[in-house]
């Protein structure tokens, strides 16, 4: 029998017909023995996802606006899950505790924490599983460092003593016994960590998506699922996995060689996302997913005999630092070098940033790009089959678009090409066509 390490999101645990569903499933088969859970999410589209509300409520208690209301939809909506699934957790006592709480002032990691907390606490007891509580095994050093092989002891040792339990996601705590919370979306991490400290033999992620399509669906029409994807294919297109899966998440399950496999609540028969060490699915697909990202900004630095110029990237690098600005990718030629960075982290300072180059780097001359679009092309197949950069820039020629910039990984498991925003959706469609229809 394999041990399987299951991890609920916020959809899976919205209300009592989704939590019924997380029964069902985890009365497949003995193997289901550790679960982790978020907070509950939206109900449908308009709906408040506990954890906004936790963080809207402390907002409100920072600016002295009042919070009761914020608090008391809250409460409602966990004594209603409660009376709903029949059990008896003692919601009314843990929502006056916290009240008691914020009279002395709590922090957003504690208030937001009390989600994931109480969501653990209703599904042990619906389920009939032990609930095991974060706080004390998912450790955090003094300056919020995470502590992986702390947390991992101590997680184990505790799982050890339950034959199936039940454990909130997203936080844990600091020395000195305070919540700390992951970044959003962190439950995910937790559910990794439990894997890991349970050997188990896979992790399931269960979310409301049957894993990862190979191109985003508002581009593509019905686009494939991704049946299996390497860990480092998924880095490579982190682009579209963001919103499915925590980066973080993959550190310890790929530490412990465990699979993710990213599956569907609401369809439960699909197979889902294989994510493992090895693309494994046999399938022999050249390619496995592509992903794009638009407002991205290139700066083309040119200056005469830069190729022999000792530190000149260096000094490149050094201005960006000042300014905090990360690269997503630095293409050059023999005396040009291009500077591919997201709009996002260029904000307002662009005008100070390209007067500093002028100054500082003796260029010949610098042009700017605004308005491009990366689409990285991904897959561990293509390293040794000669031809597929023709095949993928012959689609695009076909298409019309016009390619300013290439990159390829040194891996040869990427192609990354930059074209203008306006190119952008023609370009995936005639990749995705070329490749995978
Ligand atoms: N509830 C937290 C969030 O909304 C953590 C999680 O669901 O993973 O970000």
């Amino acid at each position: 029998m394999s041990l399987v390490v299951a991890k609920f999101g916020g959809s899976s645990a919205a209300d009592g017909i989704q939590i019924r569903k997380i029964k069902s499933i985890a009365e497949r088969g003995p193997g289901m023995r550790y679960i982790v859970v978020s907070a509950p999410g939206k109900r449908f589209a308009t709906d408040n996802k506990i954890t906004d509300m936790l963080y809207l409520l402390k907002t409100q208690i920072d600016i002295g606006a009042p919070y009761e209301q914020v608090l008391q939809v809250v409460k409602e909506r966990f004594l209603g899950l409660e009376a709903d699934l029949g059990v008896s957790v003692g919601i009314a006592g843990e929502f006056a505790a916290i009240e008691e709480k914020l009279r002395g002032g709590v922090s957003a990691d504690y208030l937001a924490s009390r989600g994931e907390y109480l969501s653990a606490k209703l599904i042990a007891a619906f389920l009939g599983y032990d609930f095991v509580d974060a706080a004390g095994l998912l450790l955090f050093g003094e300056k919020g460092k995470f502590l992986y092989e702390e947390t991992n002891k101590a997680l184990a040792g505790e799982l050890a003593k339950h034959g199936r339990a039940v454990i909130p996601g997203f936080f844990g705590t600091l020395p000195d016994g305070s919540v700390k919370t992951f970044s959003r979306g962190g439950s995910d991490i937790t559910g990794a960590l439990v894997a890991r400290a349970a050997a188990a033999d896979v992790y399931e992620n269960w979310t409301d998506v049957s894993g990862f399509l190979m191109a985003d669906p508002r581009i593509v029409e019905n686009p494939k699922a991704i049946k299996s994807i390497s860990y480092k294919e998924l880095r490579e297109l982190s682009y579209m996995g963001a919103s499915v899966l925590h980066e973080n998440a993959i550190y310890p399950a790929r530490l412990a060689g465990i699979p993710i496999n990213i599956r569907n609540t609401n369809i439960p028969d699909d197979p889902g996302t294989f994510i493992s060490a090895d693309d494994t699915d046999g399938s022999g697909q050249l390619i496995t997913g592509i992903a794009g990202n638009r407002d991205f900004t290139v700066i083309g630095i040119y200056k005469n005999m830069m190729s022999n110029e000792i530190g000149f990237i260096k000094r490149i690098l050094s201005i960006l630092e000042d300014y905090s600005i990360p690269i997503e990718h630095i293409p050059s030629g023999i005396d040009t070098v291009s500077l591919v960075i997201a709009d996002k982290f260029l904000g307002d300072k662009l005008g100070d940033l390209i007067e500093d180059f002028e100054k500082k780097l003796g260029a010949d001359s610098i042009e700017l790009f605004e308005n491009m679009s990366l689409i990285a092309t991904v897959g561990q197949g293509m390293a040794s089959v000669p031809g597929v950069a023709a095949r993928l820039f012959g689609a695009l020629t076909e298409a019309g678009v016009n390619i300013r910039m290439i990159d390829q990984g040194s891996s040869e498991m990427n192609i990354i090409v930059g074209v203008e925003t306006k190119d952008f959706e023609t370009a995936i469609r005639a990749i995705y066509k070329t490749f995978i229809q």
